[in-house]
C-alpha cells in the first residue's frame, strides 16, 4: 500500500493551495510560439536592472564561492542610516515574503488569530493557514481596508494584523493619519505588520515615512522590498524595520544565509541609485495616467492606485479576458483567486508595453 503523505502533513498544510505566480514570459512563448511578449502580471519594474547594479554584480561574481555576510552588515547599516534607525532594528529577508514568513512563524501558533483584509495580499492567508491559526478576514470597504472593522476584530487571541499599503491587488491606499490612529488603538500584544512593498511609488503628497512611527509604536513592523521600485525581484531581497527586540527575535529563526551575496550587493547599490528610482517613479506616474485615461475612455471602472499596478473591472469573466490577452502575447493577472471575478490587475509598463496592453484589451473586449 502506498503511503498517503498528505495525511502526514500538518493539518493547515493539507488544505493549502500553493501561491499562483504570474505566468512567466518564456512559458507563454513556449506554449503559444510567440516571441514578443509583454508581461504585466507581477508588478516588476519595466526599466529592468539598472546599469549601476549590473556593474556591481559583475564585480561580485568572483566572490560567489564564499558564503555571503550572514549579517548583511553593509546593507543593514545603509538602511539604518537612510531611516535614522539603528542597524539592530533592520532585518533582511530573502524578499519581504521571507520576513512575512519569519514574523508568522516567530509569533503565531495554532491557537492564535491573524487579521487581514478581504482582497489583500494572498500570502497572508497562506501563511496563517500553514500554521493552522485562524485567519480573520475583514470585509473590504470600497476594495480597501476597513480599519474600524479591523479594530473590532481584535480579540485576546489576536497575534498579528497584516496591512498592505498600498494594497495589492486593489491599489487602495490608507492615508498616514488614518493609519497612525489605527495603530495607536491596537493593543500592544498585537503586532501590526505594515507591508509597504510599493512605498516608493506613493504620491509624495500622501506619503509619510512610517518607519518614523516605530519609536512611538513598539508593536509596529514596517516591511519594504527591493523587488518593485528598485527592480530586483529576481534576486529576492527585502527588509523589515522594527523595534530592536522584535528584530532580535526574527534573527533567532532567520536562516543563517537567507540573503545571497548578489542580492546584498545589488540592494546596497540600488539604495543609492537615486536617478534610477526617480526615473522609475516618473515612468510609473505617466503610465498610470495613461492607463487610467484609457479606462475612462473605454468606460471601464478602475480603482485609483498608489502602486505600480491598477485594477480594472472588465465587466465579464476576467479569466476569459486573461486567456484572450495571452493569445495576444500580453500577460496580466486575473483576480478570481481573490474573489474578484470580473477584475484584472495590470502592472504599469513602459510606454510601448502599455500601448500593447491597451490595443490587446480593446481588441479582446470588442
Ligand atoms: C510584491 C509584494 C511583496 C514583495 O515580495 P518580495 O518577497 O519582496 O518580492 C510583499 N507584499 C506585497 C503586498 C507585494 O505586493
Amino acid at each position: 500500500m502506498s503511503t498517503d503523505f498528505l495525511k502526514l502533513a500538518n493539518v493547515g498544510v493539507q488544505k493549502l493551495h500553493p501561491y499562483q505566480p504570474g505566468k512567466p514570459s518564456d512559458e507563454l512563448a513556449r506554449e503559444m510560439g510567440i516571441t514578443d511578449i509583454v508581461k504585466l502580471a507581477s508588478n516588476e519594474n519595466p526599466l529592468g536592472v539598472s546599469i549601476a547594479v549590473k556593474k556591481g554584480l559583475i564585480e561580485c561574481i568572483d566572490e560567489l564561492s564564499l558564503y555571503p555576510d550572514a549579517n548583511g552588515h553593509y546593507l543593514k547599516q545603509a538602511l539604518a542610516d537612510k531611516y535614522a534607525l539603528k542597524a539592530a532594528q533592520v532585518t533582511l529577508g530573502n524578499g519581504s515574503n521571507d520576513l512575512l514568513e519569519m514574523l508568522t512563524h516567530a509569533f503565531v501558533c495554532a491557537s492564535d488569530e491573524v487579521i487581514f483584509a478581504q482582497y489583500s495580499f494572498v500570502v497572508y492567508g497562506l501563511l496563517t493557514q500553514s500554521i493552522g491559526a485562524r485567519a480573520v478576514v475583514v470585509p473590504a470597504r470600497e476594495y480597501g481596508h476597513d480599519l474600524e472593522a479591523m479594530l473590532d476584530a481584535i480579540t485576546p487571541r489576536t497575534k498579528l494584523v497584516f496591512i498592505a499599503n498600498p494594497n495589492n491587488p486593489t491599489g487602495t491606499f490608507l492615508k498616514p493619519d488614518a493609519l497612525k490612529t489605527f495603530i495607536s488603538r491596537v493593543p500592544t500584544h498585537v503586532l501590526v505588520v505594515l507591508d509597504e512593498a510599493y512605498f516608493e511609488y506613493v504620491n509624495v503628497e500622501h506619503a509619510e515615512d512610517s518607519s518614523a512611527w516605530i519609536v512611538e509604536f513598539p508593536n509596529l513592523i514596517v516591511l519594504r522590498t527591493f523587488s518593485k521600485a528598485y527592480g530586483l525581484a529576481g534576486l529576492r531581497i527585502g527588509y523589515s524595520l522594527s523595534n530592536s527586540s522584535i528584530a532580535e527575535i526574527l534573527n533567532r529563526i532567520r536562516q543563517p544565509f537567507n540573503c545571497n551575496a548578489l542580492a546584498l550587493k545589488a540592494a546596497f547599490i540600488a539604495l543609492n541609485d537615486r536617478a534610477y528610482l526617480q526615473q522609475t517613479v516618473a515612468l510609473n506616474n505617466a503610465g498610470m495616467k495613461n492607463l487610467s485615461d484609457y479606462f475612462k475612455r473605454s468606460s471601464l471602472d478602475f480603482i485609483a492606485s498608489e502602486g505600480n499596478f491598477i485594477m480594472v473591472d472588465v465587466q465579464r469573466s476576467a479569466d476569459d479576458v486573461y486567456q484572450a490577452l495571452l493569445k495576444e502575447g500580453v500577460i496580466v493577472r486575473p483576480l478570481g483567486p481573490y474573489g474578484l471575478k470580473n477584475h484584472l490587475r495590470v502592472s504599469i509598463g513602459t510606454e510601448t508595453q502599455n500601448q500593447r496592453f491597451k490595443g490587446a484589451l480593446t481588441h479582446v473586449l470588442k
